[in-house]
Formats: C-alpha cells, structure tokens, sequence
C-alpha cells in the first residue's frame, strides 16, 4: 500500500544541494551513502551536479519515471512542486520542508492545499515537517538523520522528528535493528493508522513501535490496530495527556474520564501494548523482536544474588505473570548439581561465586521443566563471576528452547561485554530486573490477546420509541439535561431494573403512594430543574409512616423553594425504598477523538474522591465489560470481602452492555450517569437508584 516510499524505483531530491550542511544536502548524500539501488535524481534548477550525479532542473525535467520525491525545498515553494509532482505522477512523496500548520493559520491552509494536491493526484504524502523515512531492507535511507541503523524485524514511527533520531542513534549504539523507520510529521495524509495497515502486511516488521501524540482518526485506528495486534505486537508511547474537550462536565463520568483514559482505554480494547515510559518501548520491543512467544505466564528465575532475584519475584507478582513451581525432577537435578548453600526453588540462587557452569545447570534444569513458560537469568559482577561466559551459556541455552530467554545484567564496565555478546546472539539484557519482568510481562499479555477470542457487542431489546420520546419531549421544553425522572424513561427502555416510583402531586396523594409501595420508602424532589436532589434538601430516605410522609413532602417542598426558587416544581416522587447491596456507578461521556467511553467504579457520592473507576470506549464485548469491572481497585469488595456475600457482577456486566448499547445507538447522548446503580448478592441483579444524561445541541 505505502511501496512507493518504502520500495521506489527511483527517488527524486527536489531541492537537492551542493552545500554541506543543508538538509537538501544530507539527505542525498544518506540515499547514496547508504547504497540505494534504484535510481536518484537531484533536482535544483542552480545545479547542474550534485554529489556526482547530474541534476535536473525541475521534477518534470528527469528522463525517467520518480515513484518517490523528496522535498526539501522552502515552505512557500513547496505547492508549486507538488503541482510538479502530481503532472510528473509521482507516486508518493515525502515532505521535509517545516512551515505548515505547526506555525498558524497561513501554515495549515498551505497544508490543505497541500494535500488537496495529492488527493487529486492520487499521491501518497509522509509529513510535511519530518525528518523522512528509512527501509533498512532496501537501503533506502530518505531522511536527514544521522546514521543508518541495522537491518532489523522492529518497525518504529515517530511523531517527533527529534525524538526520532535520537532513537535511531541510540539504536545503532545498543545494536538494535530496524524493518522501517517513519517520521511522520504533521500527518497530514499517512498518519498512524495508514502505518499500522501497511506494517501490518509488511513481511520485514514483526513489531510495531511507535511514539504519538495524537491519534487522528480514533475509531478506523482501533479498528486497524485490533486487527494488526493480533498478528504482531504494537507497543506505542502516547505523550501529552493535555485534558482534550475542555466542555466543563456536568456528570462524575464527565468529571473523571479525561484524554489520557480515553487513550489507554482504546489501546486496550485494541490489543496496543502502552508503553508508560518510552524506555518501555525498546525494552519491549527487542523481547519481540529476539525471543519467540511465550505461551504461559509462569517464570522461572536464575540468579548469583538474593536481593535481585527478590526484586524481580516482587515485580513477578505485581505483573501478570507468576513464579513457576519446579517439579520433583527438576528440584533434584539442581540438587545434585548445585552447593548445598543454593536455593533449590524458584528464584533458584546459584550464590555469589557461581562460574559460568552453574548458571548452565541452573539454565538447562530450569528450561526443562514444563511448568515453566519463560527464563529470566539475572547476574551481578562479583569478584569470581565469569560475565563473558555466562552470557555465551546464556545465549547458547536460549538458541536451544522455544520458550523465552531474557537476561538481566546488573552493572556497568564489568557487565557491559558480556551484555553486548547477549544483544549480538538475540537474548535481550536488561540493566535491572524490572525492566526485564516488564518486558516478559509485555509478551506475555500479547499471548494472552492474540490466543483471546475475538468477541462481538451482544445486541439487546432496547424500547427506541420510549428513548426517542424521553428525548423529544426533553428538547421540546427546552432542557439538554435530563434528571431522574425523565432519565428513568430511558434507563426502564433499556430494560435495566428501577425502583417502583409514584409522582406525588400534594401530601395526600403522597400518603396514598407510600402505602402503595410498602414503609419504609424514599421521597425525591421531582423537577426537571434539578440535577442533584440532594443538595437542595430534595431526597428523603427511610421515610417509616403516614405521618413522616405528610412532613417530608412539605419538608421537601420548603427546602427546595429555598434553595431555588425558580425551579419547575412537578411533586415529589415516592420511591420504594432498596435496602442492602452495594453502590456502584455507571456512565458515559464523549471523548473527541474516540467516542463514547463508559466509566464502571464504585460509586455512591464519593465516586469523585476515590476516582476508582475504569473506562472502556463502547461498543463494548462482554469480555471488555467483564474485564472492565475486574480493574477497579476495590474489585475485592464486590466479590465479596470479610464474609460478605459475593456482588452479582453479571448483572452489572449486563447493564454495562445495555448501556453501550444505549449511547452506540444514540449518538445525540454525550454524557451520561447512572449513579448509584445499586448491586445486590450474586442472581438477585441490580437497580439504578438515580440517573442523569446531557444531551447534544443540535
Ligand atoms: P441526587 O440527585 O442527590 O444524586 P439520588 O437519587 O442519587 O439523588 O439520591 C441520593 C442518595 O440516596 C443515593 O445516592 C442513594 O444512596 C440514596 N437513595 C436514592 N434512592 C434510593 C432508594 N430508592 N432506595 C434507597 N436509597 C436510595
Ligand atoms: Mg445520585
């Protein structure tokens, strides 16, 4: 799909120089130093040679056909040559040149044009403002960077150019290969989502790494990424969690979600890997990279120290994997081949003065046994430690097993030869067990999401007529924001359980409903004025007897007209009262660039404080709903702590799909709470004892 710029026949320098230094300079001499096979044509109208290769005036003057062009030329020239290009039928080109929407209004309607261009003209646009492209595997070097970094299988994009070359000399240092680097610029044609198509197919890239900013098209990027995940990897670090839609938020959901949560939540539900520091994303991406898959969570650790091998089996906890157990055989081979001083059990100690021949009956032993899915072998520098030929058993064991081997070299002058003879033989090394417990755990998530059934959005009965009329009415009057009375229209339409509730017009009629319903019961102010009843003294609950119901609704009634006078006033509504289960909260709120997200935490009225909450962008599987429950901090009350009767998480699994539906379907909804939906024993379901929702203005 992208060919043209990763394997061109020929390449066109527009704005080629003869001066050392310049931009239009480096990046022929890159093509040629870095030994393109196709053809090169340096064109600039002041030359009639560059490097040693003939010039040509304009793009339309070159002999040949140019699947590529790069153009290095000013911002204010570059429109004039991409007319050029487009009668020339270039294929593809790669816009050097800054000067575009990253400096204003004159810069981004230069963009546009820009790309108005290469649409008509079916040309492919990388940038403008990048740093260019690099395809180890065809030699083609198309950018200004400095160097060229090793045929590799990881493909990298960037949306900092700066960031990009110090990756790419950072790489070439640590001997890490490339399939392909992007800078992709301004995006203002190939962004992420373009990327990770292409790289998907590419047979070069088995990983994806990638450092954003931003995604462009948030829904066609989760649908490519969950497709492209589950054949390789894609570990991207997103930068810049500045609050997007500063829309002040009348809900918790509103309140809580945020740009940050929206990309995480996406990149889950999408298989991305999120690297949290970009360290994460080498550190991850050479275990793809050199190591085969792990099939199974259980690791089993060799060590020469205590204290490294507790560090990394806290960090085992923590993560998703788990320590492995070693069989009886297993236990008895190191027995025999060990001090009597060794730790026997996982993390099997080799004690400090272990040569190299410990570690690789410590090695073998450990990879034989089934119950074990991948290695860690950790070494510190001691005075009889043989870094060099440890690492040589190391490497040689890992070439022997399907299961991954990653090493962790705790130190520096001492460690360093021994750590590069690792990096050259394909084991990553890791500076500190951390780092290497993160990495197995990266792959070990990977398996889990690849092996994971894809899983589609169940489709529920929801009443589309009772929600349009909630709606209608609702606008009708005037009013986005609908409160409980209104919202419980739509929440009974989606066949989520409410309480029995009766409009009581005066105190009469309100003792007439309370005997109705059952004492105790809940008296709620009834206005479409009023978002949050408690606040105004509207909400009453455990109200006993006939008399207590005369009270409160003139109670009710008092407190509001006080605190606000001019509100509608319907009545009071008389609620059976929900006694036991416990209060969790369920919402929405629109994200700009992913769309409805939906927030699942605890809820009640300190939802705000606790911010124990997840989100998921809807449509959501049950799977994602399930997992989505399961994140929440305090999950361990729900299953039931301290004796108490496990929640029913299934119902909350169902009204959290129901409302995915809800805001799927119903795209004029932008906010949503329902708060508190209440949560009862497991198989007695669940209620939703309030509910609030905004609505679009349109
Ligand atoms: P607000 O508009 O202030 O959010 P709510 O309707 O949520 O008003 O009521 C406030 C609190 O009262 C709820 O968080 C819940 O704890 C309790 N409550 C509300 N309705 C009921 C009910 N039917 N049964 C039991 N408790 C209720
Ligand atoms: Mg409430």
């Amino acid at each position: 799909m992208l060919e043209a710029f990763f394997t061109p026949r020929s390449v066109a320098v527009i704005g080629a120089s003869r001066e050392q230094g310049k931009v239009g300079h480096d990046v022929l001499r890159n093509l040629i130093q870095y030994g393109f096979k196709g053809r090169i044509y340096p064109v600039n109208p002041k030359a009639t040679e560059v490097l040693g290769l003939p010039c040509y005036p304009s793009v339309e003057a070159v002999p040949g056909e140019v699947d590529l062009a790069i153009i290095v030329v000013p911002a204010a020239a570059t429109l004039t040559v991409m007319e050029e290009c487009a009668r020339k039928k270039v294929a593809a080109a790669i816009i050097i040149t800054a000067g575009f929407r990253e400096t204003g209004r004159e810069g981004a309607e230069r963009e546009r044009r820009l790309v108005e261009i290469a649409r008509r003209a079916g040309m492919r646009v990388v940038g403008p403002n990048c740093l260019g492209i690099i395809n180890t595997h065809a030699d083609l070097n198309a950018s200004f960077a400095a160097g060229m970094p090793a045929k590799g299988e990881i493909a990298f994009f960037s949306q900092s150019g700066a960031f990009g070359t110090a990756i790419l000399d950072w790489a070439i240092g640590a001997g890490i290969g490339f399939s392909k680097f992007i800078s992709v610029g301004n995006k203002a044609d190939v962004d992420e989502t373009t990327l990770l198509q292409a790289i998907g197919t590419d047979a070069e890239s088995e990983v994806i790494l990638g450092y954003i900013e931003s995604v462009e098209r948030g829904g066609e990027f989760m649908r490519v990424a969950r497709e492209v995940s589950k054949r390789k990897p894609i570990v991207l670090f997103k930068s810049g969690g500045t609050a997007a839609g500063a829309r002040a938020a009348s809900s918790h959901t509103g309140a809580l979600a945020g740009s940050d949560r929206a990309y995480s939540a996406a990149f889950k539900q999408s298989g991305i890997l999120r690297a949290h520091q970009v360290m994460d994303l080498f550190d991850w991406g050479m275990a793809f990279a050199f190591q085969g898959r792990i099939g199974g969570p259980r690791v089993a650790l060799v060590t020469n120290a205590g204290g490294p091998g507790i560090i990394a089996t806290d960090a085992i906890e923590e993560s998703s994997l788990e320590m492995a157990t070693f069989t009886k055989e297993t236990i008895e081979s190191l027995r025999t081949r060990l001090p009597p001083t060794a730790n026997l059990y996982n993390p099997i100690d080799v004690i400090g003065d272990a040569k190299a021949d410990r570690y690789e009956a410590a090695i073998r032993a450990a990879l034989a046994d089934p119950g074990v899915d991948g290695l860690i072998v950790i070494l510190t520098p001691q005075t009889s430690t043989e870094c060099v030929p440890t690492a040589e058993v190391i490497a040689r064991e890992a070439a022997r097993t399907d299961k991954p081997v990653l090493a962790c070299f705790m130190g520096g002058p001492r460690t360093d030869p021994g750590a590069r003879l690792l990096m050259e033989r394909r084991v990553p090394v890791y500076d500190f067990p951390e780092r290497a417990v993160a990495a197995m755990d990266a792959m070990y998530r990977q398996h889990l999401w690849m092996t994971s059934p894809a899983g589609r959005a169940e489709r529920f009965e929801l009443d589309a007529g009772a929600i349009r009329a909630a709606f209608a009415s609702a606008r009708e009057a005037g009013r986005l924001e609908l409160g409980e009375q209104e919202a419980r229209a739509v929440i009974e339409a989606c066949g989520i359980r409410l309480p029995r509730t009766i409009l009581a017009t005066d105190a009469d009629s309100a003792v007439r409903a309370a005997r109705e319903i059952g004492y105790p019961v809940v008296m709620k102010i009834a206005s479409p004025d009023i978002l949050h009843k408690s606040d105004v003294g509207g909400v009453k609950v455990g109200v006993a007897s006939d008399d207590e119901v005369v009270r409160t609704f003139r109670y009710i009634r008092a407190r509001v007209a006080e605190a606000q006078p001019r509100a509608t006033i319907r009545g009071v509504l008389v609620q059976e009262m929900i006694t036991g289960g416990k209060e969790v909260i369920i919402g929405m709120m629109r994200d700009p660039q992913f769309g409805p997200m939906l927030m699942f935490g605890l809820g009640g009225i300190y939802v705000e404080v606790l911010k124990d909450v997840s989100f998921r962008i809807a449509p959501v599987t049950r799977a994602d709903a399930e997992q989505m429950i399961d994140e929440i901090r305090s999950i361990a009350l729900l299953r039931g702590a301290r004796g108490e009767p496990p929640s029913d998480i299934a119902g909350v699994t169902d009204a959290l799909l129901r409302l995915s539906q809800l805001v799927t379907d119903f795209p004029e909804i932008v906010e949503m709470d329902v708060n508190p939906l209440k949560v009862f024993p497991k198989g007695e379901g669940v209620v939703a004892l309030d509910a609030r929702l905004t609505l679009a203005d349109v």
